[in-house]
């Protein structure tokens, strides 16, 4: 395999930039420097934590430990202690790297810790470690999922999917070393890391993080000739909120050459509203911690309000029924669960194979949870997750997705998510949660009723309604069912 970063290991960039958090930047020579410096305390080490603030410190650990072999635990900095403890001794990391002053709380504070030095005075003796002969399955990530649906589980990503997902995303987004991201992400996820930090690295563009995102700060980024924008759905919900009032943001996101959404639905609703004030499409992917990148939108694509997009190149991908049989028909409507193979999946959930085999079918497809259905030109529309956004009611399949969208066209919903709970006659009832628009005058159930029955048909109409003054998230901005459901 080659090197996961060409541009770094063979020094042709080394005077253009490669990272900036904040006022701090490196190019490519002086993150070489850095990383180099990192790895020549990493020789021999099995296995790192790395303290995932947003900042320089973090993407020099990272890099520097993915060329040096240890494989890399990057740990939310927001996580309580007994969700820190728990991703702790399942991975037993041999040391923490973290930014100098940092202060760690308890569940670290038995691990060596090295700090990491963005600029060193001098370049390390043994200069960056050459990654070129190194086995493509060696693992290089364990990222822990984000939680949405239990306790989060590790998940063991080798270096081949991580060039392999990159590399295909490169092809399917035209992704260049002329490409500037405008980054507001965390860290401690692929989102943020894989495709946000790693992407441009090893493509030999550069990256430009906002520390916390702002819609002022990607306006500033864009308008001063970044390219590209990758965020969650909240960011680009904020970002259709502020359009009217923000003509420097109108300009910033009509001059993006892609603006990305994954890690949740997006919103057809905010979708929309940018299209229409911005004459701009968001592209959507989809991707778990598990597989990387599925699908996408291609750059020369249609962005489809509500779709996902097309499998990425070298992704096989199918819709599978509750008997097993593959859906076969692209008719928009017949739901399957999806399911993928390639060089884009993980190994398997860390010191979990009983977990890991019940992920994968007997001839190695892996059963992703989620739920979809796709239109004639193959673009794949997902539903939601079986777990917990499939209602079956009143002997009909039904997609909390596809509520929550007409929903928040209601001028009174401001969020708002769907859930089944037990009906003795229906056998499950559709449950809205929502967050009005106007606290003082919430939309009744009657009306939002009817709007749903109006929109898609009566038997979709949400039975309950319960206001909420903001639904739960976790830091993804993913809604967690699991606690609308349980009170
Ligand atoms: P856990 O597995 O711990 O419950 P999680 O599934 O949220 O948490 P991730 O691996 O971060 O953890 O998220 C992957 C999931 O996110 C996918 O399985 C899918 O449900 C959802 N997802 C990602 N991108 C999209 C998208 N564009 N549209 C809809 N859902 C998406
Ligand atoms: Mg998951």
């Amino acid at each position: 395999m080659s090197s996961l970063f060409p541009a770094l290991t063979d020094g042709h960039r080394a005077d253009r930039p490669a990272l900036r958090f904040g006022e701090r930047e490196l190019t490519y020579g002086r993150l070489a420097a850095a990383a180099g410096a990192v790895a020549g305390d990493l020789k021999g080490v099995r296995r790192v934590a790395v303290w995932a603030t947003p900042t320089l410190e973090t993407a020099v650990a990272v890099t520097a430990a993915l060329l040096a072999g240890p494989a890399v635990v990057p740990l939310n900095p927001k996580s309580g202690e007994k969700e820190l403890g728990h991703i702790l001794s399942d991975s037993t990391p041999d040391l923490v790297l973290t930014a100098p002053g940092t202060e760690l709380p308890a569940p670290l504070a038995g691990l060596p810790r090295l700090d990491v030095d963005p600029a060193p005075e001098a370049a390390a003796p043994g200069g960056l470690p050459d990654d070129r002969d190194r086995d493509p399955e060696d693992p290089a990530l364990i990222v822990y999922t984000s939680g949405t649906t239990g306790p989060p589980k590790g998940a063991v990503i080798p270096r081949r999917a991580i060039a392999a997902t990159l590399d295909a995303l490169a092809e399917a987004w035209q992704w260049t070393a002329d490409d500037v991201l405008v980054h507001g992400l965390p860290l401690f996820h692929v989102h943020g890391l894989v495709l946000g930090t790693l992407g441009p690295l090893r493509r030999g563009g550069s990256v430009r993080h906002l520390g916390g995102f702002t819609t002022g700060g990607v306006a500033r980024e864009l308008n001063a000739g970044a390219t590209m924008l990758f965020g969650v759905p909240t960011m680009y919900h904020r970002l259709a909120e502020a359009l009217p009032a923000e003509p420097d943001l109108v300009t910033a996101l009509a001059g993006a050459r892609l603006l990305v959404s994954g890690s949740a639905a997006l919103p057809v609703h905010d979708h929309e509203r940018i299209g229409a004030a911005t004459g701009r499409r968001v592209v959507e992917r989809y991707g778990m911690t598990e597989t990387l990148m599925n699908t996408s939108v291609r750059a020369d694509g249609e962005a489809r309000p509500g779709t996902v997009g097309v499998p990425l190149p070298g992704v096989e991908l199918r819709l599978v029924e509750e008997d097993g049989s593959p859906v076969t028909s692209y008719d928009g409507e017949t739901v399957g669960e999806i399911q993928v193979r390639g060089p884009n999946l993980f190994t398997g959930y860390l010191g979990r194979p009983d977990a890991t085999a019940a992920a994968f079918t007997a001839d190695g497809w892996f059963r992703t949870g989620d739920m979809a259905v796709r239109d004639p030109d193959g673009y794949v529309r997902i539903v939601g997750r079986k777990a917990t956004d499939l209602i079956k009611s009143g002997g009909y399949k039904i997609g909390a997705g596809e509520i929550e969208n007409a929903l928040l066209e209601h001028p009174g919903v401001r969020e708002a998510a769907v859930t089944g709970e037990p009906d003795a006659d229906l056998g499950e009832r559709i449950v809205a949660w929502v967050v009005p628009a106007d606290p003082q005058s919430p939309p009744g159930l009657e009306e939002l009723a009817g709007h749903v029955a109006g929109r898609l048909a009566p038997h979709k109409r949400p039975r309950v309604l319960h206001h909420l003054d903001v639904l739960p998230r976790n830091d993804m901005g993913k809604v967690m069912k699991r606690a609308l459901s349980h009170g």
